[in-house]
């Protein structure tokens, strides 16, 4: 599955007029003038197919979920034993690529939450995510406190970073995380309705920022997991990265699965809080 949507991905990049006819409409129809048509990464077995989801730059995208969402998720209700790690504040240059083979070795899928201003340095490490299934998800660009901002500087930064993900990787962010968690209820309101976004937050967070020593990160994510779990840490600081092989070992031993915060609302049981 995994490998015929990523084989579909460059026909976005060519005209319409090479597209295989053998291939759905659905699948494959370019964009209307106005609206971007993108491929979402593939979902876990058992779970929708891939969707396809229209944005367009006026704001609206509200066909992008299977069902109705919340506007905020520090985590899901579920009863299968799942997580989703989060990783902040990159591309990282050196720690983002290290970060990526240790996901890869062991088979999990992360959501990588970009700042629009670390991505322009390393474009290519978003293509790598979406290659390996990872999700990307928007943190805007300038990783500012949106709760000081005004609705439409709010919009602004949203929009920059969405559109620049979607140039570089060809894929439509589903969700966003406000920079340091500040947030207004009218602002998740306004992104859930006019780009689409949940707000998310998370349930364990480990302060990694703070550097308290790769032990300690690793400790306090696994102590802190439980099923439908959102995980918070930030691949721009070594000693974070440097604490993932451990943390993923215990909690795949465990039992746990790694899921992206996409499959991870899709999978919540309870809905309409
Ligand atoms: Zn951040």
């Amino acid at each position: 599955m995994k490998a015929a949507i990523l084989s579909l991905l460059p026909l976005f990049f060519l005209s319409a007029c090479q597209v295989p006819s053998s291939i759905s409409r659905s699948a494959v129809a370019m964009p209307l003038p106005g609206e971007l048509k993108v491929a979402l990464p593939p979902l876990i077995v058992g779970l929708e197919g891939p969707t396809w989801d229209v944005v367009r730059p006026g704001g609206e995208n509200l066909s992008a979920w299977s069902k109705p969402v919340n506007d905020t998720y520090t985590r899901v209700t579920t009863s299968r034993k799942v997580v989703a790690i989060t990783f902040d504040d990159g591309p990282h240059p050196e720690n983002t690529p290290r970060l990526l083979d240790m996901l890869k070795e062991r088979k999990i899928r992360a959501t990588f939450y970009v700042v629009g201003n670390m991505v322009k340095y390393s474009p290519e490490l978003l293509r790598r995510m979406i290659a390996e299934g990872h999700e990307i998800g928007n943190h805007t660009v300038t990783h500012g406190n949106l709760a000081r901002m005004s609705d439409e500087a709010l919009r602004a930064e949203l929009r920059a970073a969405h559109d620049q993900i979607v140039a570089e990787t060809g894929v439509t962010p589903r969700s966003m995380r406000p920079p340091g968690g500040a947030i207004k209820k009218s602002q998740k309101e306004l992104m859930l309705r006019e780009f689409g976004y949940p707000t998310i937050l998370w349930s364990v967070d480990p302060e990694d920022w703070k550097r308290p020593g790769p032990a300690v990160v690793t400790s306090r994510l696994v102590n802190g997991a439980s099923p439908g779990g959102i995980l918070l840490v930030h691949d721009l600081h070594k000693p974070t990265v440097d604490a993932m092989p451990s943390t993923f070992d215990q909690l795949l031993a465990q039992g746990y699965e790694f899921v992206t915060v996409t499959e991870l609302i899709e999978l919540d049981e309870k809905v309409g809080e």
